[in-house]
């Protein structure tokens, strides 16, 4: 078990409060948040807020999610060492050095379409000892068919409708976690497993609010 000496406290603190709020709720994820330092990702100006467990501005209008939204989701991606991930949405690239911690820098591709907070995300990443993460500029509302398959596919942005691209682009133990909902502002987190004979198992989960997934399989610019 990772030890939490020489750890920030209020990192430790975060930790420790979504173990008792059941957001977090195995060793792996819990070793994850205690690796990934969240004020390498957040602005100069909020360094200090970057354990609360609230969203944060990122600039262009986009945020980092709460920790805590992002652990329900890490434990419902269910993920193991080695295992393919794609992220839709880098934003900061907190949550993909999360993914990178689970399995494996090299196994992570984070996909996103502005091309300043890609390029930020990156150097994010970088800094933070993460670089073998794969960053890529694009329309992730298409997935990713470059780097495909994936066992796992993660939303961080919200989708009006499971994208079509995505199940395509799973194994077949794929599983994808993403908010999608009819509006643009508030969603339900989706889980979706592949079943063996090649369907989606589908589970609507809790309720979130993510800033829009603006793309050619989602909502339109503007
Ligand atoms: N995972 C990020 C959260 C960023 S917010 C983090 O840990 O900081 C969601 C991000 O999704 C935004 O940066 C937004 O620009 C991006 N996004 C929205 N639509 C997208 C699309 N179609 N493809 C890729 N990224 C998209």
């Amino acid at each position: 078990m990772l030890s939490e000496a020489g750890m920030p406290p209020a990192r430790v603190r975060l930790v420790a409060s979504l173990v008792r709020g059941g957001e977090i709720r195995t060793a792996a994820v819990r070793e994850a948040f205690l690796r990934v330092p969240r004020e390498e990702f957040v602005r100069p100006e909020d360094r200090r807020d970057a354990y609360d467990d609230m969203p944060l501005p990122i600039g262009e209008g986009q945020t980092i999610s709460a920790p805590s939204m992002i652990a329900i989701m890490l434990e419902e991606a269910d993920l193991r060492p080695g295992e393919r991930v794609l992220e839709v949405g880098t934003g900061s690239g907190y949550h993909a050095a999360l993914l990178a911690a689970l399995v494996g820098a090299e196994n992570v591709v984070s996909i996103e379409r502005l091309p300043g907070l890609a390029a930020w995300g990156r150097r994010n990443l970088d800094r933070a000892g993460f670089a073998a993460v794969t960053v890529i500029t694009g329309d992730g509302s298409l997935g990713c068919p470059e780097r495909a398959p994936y066992d796992a596919i993660l939303g961080t942005a919200g989708a009006p409708q499971l994208p079509p691209a995505w199940p395509r682009q799973l194994t077949d133990r794929g599983r994808i976690v993403a908010p999608v909902g009819l509006s643009r502002t508030f969603q339900d987190l989706l889980v979706a497993r592949r079943r063996p004979d090649g369907g989606l198992d589908l589970r609507r989960g809790t309720p979130c609010a993510f800033v829009p997934l603006v793309g050619r399989e989602a909502w339109p610019d503007g």
